[in-house]
Order: structure tokens, then sequence, then C-alpha cells
């Protein structure tokens, strides 16, 4: 069984149909990247997928969980997590501080039955984890708003790992990254594998061909097709729509 089912989707604004009936799935374990040329309806199947926005027709399912019509905080706790393109770190605070309150939103009553300071030590010890999970075990002291760009997209990732996800929703994890970034954003992106499905959009198609063990692709609101990297560089209207060759 499919780890997350989306089928039907459909999305309008006005007389423009962004999503025109897409049906999507991710697998237990899948890197599946959603690729698409400017306003093909990427981000508008991630809105609908997280719950920003309401699908006039169509189902979505994770883990055999009905997300349809669940608001937003409700799929996070179903087990869907997302990474904003907009930073979303507490700029003031320190990056410990930022992991510790997101541990903290998403401890639930794992550690109730522990006392006080049993409970920050296992928050803590949480907080600690997830920095070293993206590489910033050196950065829990730094001020998070005075870390470089690629640092704070580390931490954007470490704070959507808090809440434990069965899908990470990552919508352009690499944009505004210079080689070097990029480079190491792919590289815990192909960590995470371990811990959770991911859905990435991405632009740069580098990372995306060494990452995803499917890339769909979205033409004007429609999955145009969908395959391994292989069998997506080789189609022929992904060539002429999308890869402009
Ligand atoms: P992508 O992320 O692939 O660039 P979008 O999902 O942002 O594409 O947009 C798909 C289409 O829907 C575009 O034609 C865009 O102009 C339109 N669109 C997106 N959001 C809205 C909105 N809130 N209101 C009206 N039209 C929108
Ligand atoms: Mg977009």
């Amino acid at each position: 069984m499919s780890l997350f089912v989306a089928s039907g989707l459909v999305k309008r604004f006005g007389g423009l149909l962004a999503t025109g009936g897409v049906d999507l799935t991710v697998e237990p374990g899948e890197i599946h990247a959603l690729i698409g040329p400017n306003g093909a309806g990427k981000s508008t199947l991630v809105n609908l997928i997280s719950g920003m926005l309401a699908p006039d027709a169509g189902k979505l399912a994770l883990d055999g969980v009905d997300l349809t019509g669940l608001p937003p905080h409700w799929r996070v706790r179903a087990g869907l997590s997302r990474c904003f393109q907009v930073t979303s770190v507490f700029a003031r605070d320190t990056v410990r501080d930022n992991l510790l309150l997101a541990a903290q939103a998403h401890a639930g009553s794992s550690f109730h039955c522990l006392g006080q300071r049993d409970r920050e030590a296992a928050l803590l010890a949480v907080a600690h984890e997830l920095a070293e999970t993206v590489g910033l075990g050196d950065a829990l002291d730094r001020v998070a708003g005075t870390l470089p760009h690629g640092a704070q997209r580390k931490l954007d990732v470490a704070l959507a790992l808090a809440a434990r996800p069965k899908l990470l929703l990552l919508d352009e994890p690499m944009a505004g990254m210079g080689p070097e970034d990029s480079l190491q954003m792919v590289a815990l992106i192909n960590r995470l594998r371990e811990r959770t499905a991911i859905l990435l959009i991405e632009h740069d198609m580098d990372a995306v061909f060494q990452l995803a063990d499917r890339i769909s692709v979205l033409v004007a609101g429609r999955v145009l097709t969908s395959g391994d990297a292989a069998h997506v560089k080789a189609h022929p209207e992904v060539q002429s729509v999308y890869l402009g060759t």
C-alpha cells in the first residue's frame, strides 16, 4: 500500500484550472520529485496537500488516514510535515531554542510521565539530535537570524523533522543557494531517506536527478508523465516542454 495517495485533485482559481485532476502517490522510503515549468501548478499542489488550500474535488490519504478536509495542523499530527520556502525560524532565538520549541510542540504526551528536569533533558536530547542530523551540531548557540542562508535552510528542515513526519514536503529547498550549500542540502536530503518519505519540489535538475526515486512532471495542472530519471529524460514531451531542448 502506498504511504500517501492523492486522487483526482482539482483546484480552480476563477476560470483557471490550476490542478486538473492529479493522481499522485508516495511510497514508504521514497523520494518523489515534482518538476514542471513556472505556472504548472506545483505550489498549488503542495498547498492542497498541506491543507493551505481546499480542493474543489479529490481526496488525500496518508498511511490510511483520510486527510481531506483536515486543517493543516491536524495533517501535521497525522504525519505530514512541510518545510517552507520562506524561512520559518525565530530569528532572535538560538538554534537550540528554536529546536527546543519545535521538539516541545510535537512531544505531545510522550514525556508527560517524566519530572520537570527529566522532561527538559529529554527535549534537549531531541533538539541536539535534530541539530546533528542536519549538520548544525556546532551551531547550537548561534542566534538563528545571524546564520548564513544555507544553515537557516538546514534549521528549517530540522524544525520540520521535529514533528517526526511520515511524509516531508520540501518546496524548493535549494532555492537561492550557491553550489556548495546545494551539495550539502542534497547530502542532507539523502540522509533523511531513513526517517521519512519525501515529496520534493525543486528547480535544480541536477539535484532532482541525483535524489529522486521517481519524478512526476507537472504541465498545465496535469501530470504529463511519471517515472525514474532515465524515463523522464527520454520523454520527448518533457524534453520540449520542460527541458527546452
Ligand atoms: P508553480 O508553482 O508550478 O509555478 P502555481 O501553483 O504557483 O505554479 O500556479 C499555477 C497557476 O495557478 C498559475 O497560472 C498561477 O497564476 C495560478 N494561481 C496560483 N495561485 C493562485 C491564486 N491564489 N489565485 C489565482 N491564481 C492563482
Ligand atoms: Mg511555485
